[in-house]
């Protein structure tokens, strides 16, 4: 049969790219999980997806209820999960003041880390149930929240401290928007994020992997400067950066190939290994990276589990 893959923020981008390129496969049927249903309708067709090769979902992952509903509605519609792509995310480079999700958590990481993790948790069990031969939970990691290299040690860095601001809400009314506990910084709450979706990915790993055989993997699939992740920034930047990407860091990769990677992680026969985190080098072939000492701290994985299993009303 056919493997069913969620992929939530499949309406643009990577996401859309990487729905695109396994639908083409023919062995893919591709569930799109995202917040505008027309804008999703509208992006499947412009890329040129065959109408019987996927299915669009509601999902706002800055909304719990949405993705408790968005869970209910995959259980209703009978489907297999065989792999779940956690890829949607916000990003406010600009922002002077946070901005919060339904449940009153900074957004960045209320969308990009707590929303995924209550989806993943709670489709965790459907996956666990399907007969697919190779499952897998990929969650999009990025270099910029790995301070062990260059792109990763632009300020502001990412840091999640004693975690003080998670444990406290991600609000100012307890405590901070930010984990650690400091101002708010919307560069800086979006690499914290993808810190947390990095480390999460490891402690499914430890929790999971032997139990389930499920593969728990991350990836950073290179600087993909022409998606609307940048949509916020100042003009001058997103002018200047696609081109800086291509010719002085050389890390520029276009939306093609990088769906083109990350349907390689959801598939390749070659990428089942569990707890890693792939790149890819300049001739587009794919390693196994290492992390920053933050992004591989398995106590903080651990301390940040079980604060986000309290926030998402699991603990
Ligand atoms: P895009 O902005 O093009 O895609 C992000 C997607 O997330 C969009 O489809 C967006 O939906 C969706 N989204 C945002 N908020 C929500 C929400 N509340 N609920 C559901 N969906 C939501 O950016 P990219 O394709 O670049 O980003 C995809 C992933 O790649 C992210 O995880 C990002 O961190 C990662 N990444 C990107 C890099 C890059 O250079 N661009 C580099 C490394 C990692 P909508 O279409 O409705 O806005």
């Amino acid at each position: 049969r056919k493997g069913t893959a969620v992929i939530t923020g499949a309406s643009s981008g990577l996401g859309l790219a990487a729905a695109k390129a396994l639908a083409e496969t023919g062995k893919w049927h591709v569930i799109m999980a995202c917040r505008d249903f027309l804008k999703a309708e509208k992006a499947a067709k412009s890329a040129g997806m065959a109408k019987e090769s996927y299915t669009i979902m509601h999902l706002d992952l800055a909304s719990l209820d949405s993705v408790r509903q968005f869970v209910d509605n995959f259980k209703q519609s009978g489907r297999p999960l065989d792999v779940l792509v956690c890829n949607a995310a916000v990003y406010q480079p600009t922002a002077k003041q946070p901005s919060f999700t339904a449940d009153g958590f900074e957004l960045s990481v209320g969308t990009n880390h707590l929303g995924h993790f209550l989806l993943s948790r709670l489709l965790l069990d459907d996956m666990n149930q399907s007969d697919y031969p190779s499952k897998r939970l990929i969650i999009v990691g990025s270099i910029t929240g790995n301070t062990n290299t260059l792109a990763g040690n632009v300020p502001p860095k990412a840091n999640l401290g004693d975690l003080r601001g998670l444990a406290g809400g991600l609000n100012e009314l307890n405590s901070s928007a930010m984990i650690d506990g400091g101002d708010f910084d919307g560069a800086k709450a979006y690499k914290d994020s993808k810190v947390c979706n990095m480390l999460t990915m490891q402690e499914f790993h430890r929790r999971y992997h032997e139990d389930t055989g499920i593969t728990f993997a991350s990836l950073y699939p290179g600087c993909i400067a022409t998606t609307g992740l940048f949509r916020e920034h100042i003009p001058l930047f997103r002018l200047l950066f696609p081109p800086f990407q291509k010719y002085i860091t050389k890390g520029f990769v276009s939306e093609e190939e990088a769906g083109k990677r990350l349907a390689q992680v959801v598939s390749d026969s070659s990428l089942t290994k569990s707890g890693v985190y792939w790149s890819w080098n300049k001739a587009s072939a794919s390693f196994e990276n290492q992390l920053s000492p933050e992004a591989s701290d398995a106590e903080k994985a651990r301390k940040i589990w079980e604060l986000s299993e309290k926030l998402v009303g699991l603990a």
